[in-house]
């Protein structure tokens, strides 16, 4: 960049599954010439894929480490590379990304922030319900379900949880809620958790293949969670939601898993949004009109031009995306002709209760135990190469 000194390091901002896998992607192609530097607010990869776990999480009482991996460790100890801090700040046109108050300059950026609940202006949704997208967010929602089992005996009121939002993370959460032993998470006798699965307007895991939906119903059925569909929820107050015909429905605990958009940091940018904000990218995850800035995971919008469809915010998109974008910010550098994206989606699985689950991989539809382990094994396949320090395998 004119200006810059060639010495500038490449930026990696967000160490999930974007960013750690184009860290791998471009610190293998650049041999270590030049510095790559991940930044993260936290020196650890969450494993957000396996948040819907709540029973997991709420009889590990604060051992975590099951669902964070040290970046020390993922980057196989190069902890020169590790930057900790919150990006407060991306000026694209200064180069110049600015980390708890302090500028840090960059030749290429790598945008891979993923994203945070969207509230589309449900009046009390951000205030009075919990959700899964972080795992501190997750720890808090399955300590408020031990609180809520707490007060109460095994002959107590029944524990109400409405979990709102149909796709696939509100679909997760909830059978994962009714199918939890949560006698055995808090060691004595207590109440029945009874899950309220409020899916809104939208269809039941809209956009996924037919097979799977309907078994997802059949195991919902089964786990007990109850489904609420049409109406979408206009209110959430301290201990009841509204829906829109005024129906008003109690809670002990509440779950919001409505939607995701970028972070406040990315939309503030000065940049082409999309649907939701996404940073709009093109056939090389590149910004247009900002060479050398690339965006992908949840962040970005990627029109594929074979379907016209964006591809979606899941972490299978965003590592399928990470070595075209590792490789293309090492070509920026080098002056090389850049690689373009494509995406071909392997299949997908919904968890659904503990050792059941409903997927479609291929044309082959999968469900109940078979479905469950199968997403298991890809969850720990990654799970395995980031804890050694190897490139994610891709889910
Ligand atoms: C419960 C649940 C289950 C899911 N299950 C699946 C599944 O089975 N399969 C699938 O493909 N997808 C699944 N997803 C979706 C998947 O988790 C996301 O699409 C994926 O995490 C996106 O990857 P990413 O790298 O874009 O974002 P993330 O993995 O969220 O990483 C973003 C990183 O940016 C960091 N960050 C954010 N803001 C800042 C800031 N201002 N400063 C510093 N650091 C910051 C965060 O700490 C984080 O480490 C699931 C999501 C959830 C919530």
């Amino acid at each position: 960049m004119p200006g810059r000194p060639e010495g500038d390091p490449s930026v990696i901002l967000g160490a999930g599954y974007a960013g750690l896998a184009t860290w791998h992607a471009a610190h293998q192609r650049s041999r270590g010439r030049w510095p790559i530097l991940l930044v993260d607010r936290h020196p650890v990869h969450v494993l957000r894929t396996e948040l819907y776990r709540v029973g997991r999480i709420a009889a590990a009482e604060g051992a975590l480490s099951r669902w964070a991996i040290p970046l020390r460790q993922a980057l196989r100890g190069d902890s020169g590379a590790i930057r900790t801090g919150t990006v407060e700040a991306i000026d694209l046109a200064d180069r110049t990304v600015t980390l708890d108050g302090t500028p840090l300059r960059f030749r290429e950026l790598v945008i891979c922030l993923g994203s945070v609940p969207a509230y589309y202006g449900v009046a009390g949704a951000a205030e009075n319900t919990l959700d899964v997208y972080r795992l501190s967010d997750a720890q808090k929602l399955a300590q408020a379900i031990r609180s809520a089992l707490g007060g109460r005996g095994r002959e107590g009121a029944p524990v109400r949880v409405a979990v709102i939002g149909g796709g696939s993370t509100g679909t997760e959460v909830a059978a994962e809620i009714a199918t939890v032993r949560w006698e055995k998470v808090v060691g004595r006798p207590c109440p029945p958790v009874r899950v309220l699965l409020v899916a809104g307007k939208l269809p039941l895991l809209a956009g996924l293949p037919e097979p799977l939906v309907h078994h997802a119903r059949a195991l919902l059925g089964r786990a007990g969670v109850v489904l609420d569909e049409g109406r979408n929820v206009t209110e959430v107050h301290r201990e009841s939601l509204t829906l829109e015909d005024g129906t008003v429905l109690p809670f002990d605990v509440a779950v919001w898993a409505a939607g995701i958009h970028p972070p406040p940091v990315v939309e503030a940018m000065e940049a082409a949004h999309g649907r939701g904000h996404r940073l709009i990218v093109d056939e090389h995850l590149e910004l247009p009109d900002h060479p050398g800035v690339f965006a992908l995971g949840d962040v970005a919008e990627f029109i594929d031009p074979r379907t016209h469809l964006a591809v979606p915010a899941t972490a299978q998109a965003a590592l399928a995306e990470a070595p075209i974008a590792g490789a293309n910010l090492v070509a920026r550098r080098r002056g090389r002709p850049l690689a373009p994206f494509q995406y071909r989606e392997k299949g997908v699985i919904v968890a659904l209760g503990i050792g059941h689950g409903s997927g479609m991989v291929g044309h082959l539809s999968v469900w109940g135990r078979p479905a469950a382990l199968l997403q298991r094994a890809v969850q720990v396949g990654h799970r395995y190469a980031a804890e050694r320090g190897g490139t994610p395998p891709g889910l």
